[in-house]
C-alpha cells in the first residue's frame, strides 16, 4: 500500500533530472502522490516540462516576488482545491558569493541570497497555507555548511542558517493547525546550484569520502525521506532538521 495515495504535493525546483527536488517528486510518486510542479521562470519551463508526462500540471513561480507566489498558488487552488504537501528546493547566491572571502560579500549580495534562499520560504508557506489539508507537510533542503564553516559556501552557509531557524519558527506557528515543517540536510551531490560554488568537486569529493562506501547519498534517497516527511507516517517530526547524508555530518 502506498501511503501518499490521493495526496496532491507541490514541488518547487526542478530544473533538470539531476535536481534534488526531482528526486522528491519521483520519490512521492511512487508513494501515490499527485505531483504538481513549479517553475522559475519561461526560461525554466520547457526543460521541465520535457521530463514529465503529458497530464502533469506545471505552474510558474518565481520565489523572488510576492506576486508570482500569490498567483501560483491561485492557480493551484482553482487546479487541485486543496493540498498535501509542498517541496521546497529553491535557493540562489551570486557565484562571487561561493567563494574567497566572506568580508567581500556585498550588502545586495547578502540580501539576495537570503531573500531566495531562506525567505522564500516563508514567503511560499504564507500562500500555499489556505490550501493545506490537514496533517499537511512541507519540506525544505539544507546542507550542513550552516553549522560549520565549509569552504566557499560562504553566502549560502549563512542562509541556509537562517532557512533552519525559519522552519523551527514555522513548525511553532503552523503545528496546532496541523501543518509540519522540516528540513532535510541533504548530503553534496553534483546539481547545477552546487556548481555555483567554487571547487564544488571537492566538496562532492570531501563528502563522498565520508560516507561508508564511499558513495554519496543520491537524490533516490533524499526523495524517499522527503515522501516520509510529507507524508501522516512522520507526524511526530514537528521542526526538525534530518540529514540524509549518509553520515558525512558525524565526522
Ligand atoms: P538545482 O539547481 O537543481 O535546483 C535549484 C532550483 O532553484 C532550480 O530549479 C532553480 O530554478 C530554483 N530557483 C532559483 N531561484 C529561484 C527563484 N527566484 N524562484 C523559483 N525558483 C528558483 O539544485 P539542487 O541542488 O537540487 O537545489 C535544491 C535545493 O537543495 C537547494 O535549496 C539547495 O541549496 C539544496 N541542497 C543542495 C545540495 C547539493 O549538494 N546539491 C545539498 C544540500 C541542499
Amino acid at each position: 500500500m502506498s501511503f501518499l495515495t490521493g495526496k496532491k504535493v507541490v514541488v518547487m525546483g526542478v530544473a533538470n533530472k539531476r535536481s534534488i527536488a526531482w528526486g522528491c517528486a519521483q520519490a512521492l510518486k511512487e508513494q501515490g502522490a499527485e505531483v504538481i510542479y513549479t517553475y522559475q521562470n519561461e526560461r525554466m519551463k520547457k526543460p521541465l516540462e520535457r521530463l514529465l508526462e503529458e497530464n502533469e500540471y506545471t505552474v510558474e513561480c518565481d520565489v523572488a516576488n510576492d506576486e508570482s507566489i500569490a498567483k501560483a498558488f491561485e492557480t493551484i487552488k482553482d487546479y487541485a482545491g486543496e493540498i498535501h504537501g509542498v517541496v521546497h528546493a529553491v535557493a540562489y547566491a551570486n557565484k562571487d558569493d561561493l567563494s574567497g572571502d566572506i568580508l567581500n560579500i556585498s550588502r545586495d549580495g547578502y540580501a539576495l541570497a537570503q531573500d531566495i534562499s531562506s525567505y522564500s520560504l516563508i514567503a511560499v508557506t504564507k500562500y500555499a497555507k489556505p490550501l493545506l489539508a490537514e496533517n499537511a507537510g512541507i519540506v525544505t533542503l539544507t546542507y550542513l555548511g550552516s553549522e560549520r564553516a565549509v569552504p566557499n559556501y560562504n553566502m549560502m552557509g549563512i542562509a541556509k542558517a537562517a532557512l533552519e531557524s525559519s522552519v523551527r519558527y514555522l513548525a511553532a506557528e503552523l503545528s496546532p493547525q496541523k501543518i509540519r515543517v522540516n528540513a532535510i540536510s541533504a548530503g553534496a551531490i553534483k546539481t547545477l546550484a552546487v556548481t555555483g560554488v567554487k571547487d564544488y568537486q571537492k566538496l562532492i569529493q570531501l563528502s563522498e569520502d565520508r560516507t561508508p562506501d564511499h558513495v554519496g547519498v543520491t537524490i533516490e534517497e533524499v526523495g524517499n525521506t522527503c515522501a516520509f516527511l510529507i507524508s501522516p507516517l512522520s507526524s511526530g517530526i514537528i521542526g526538525e532538521v534530518i540529514f540524509v547524508d549518509k553520515g558525512v555530518h558525524l565526522s
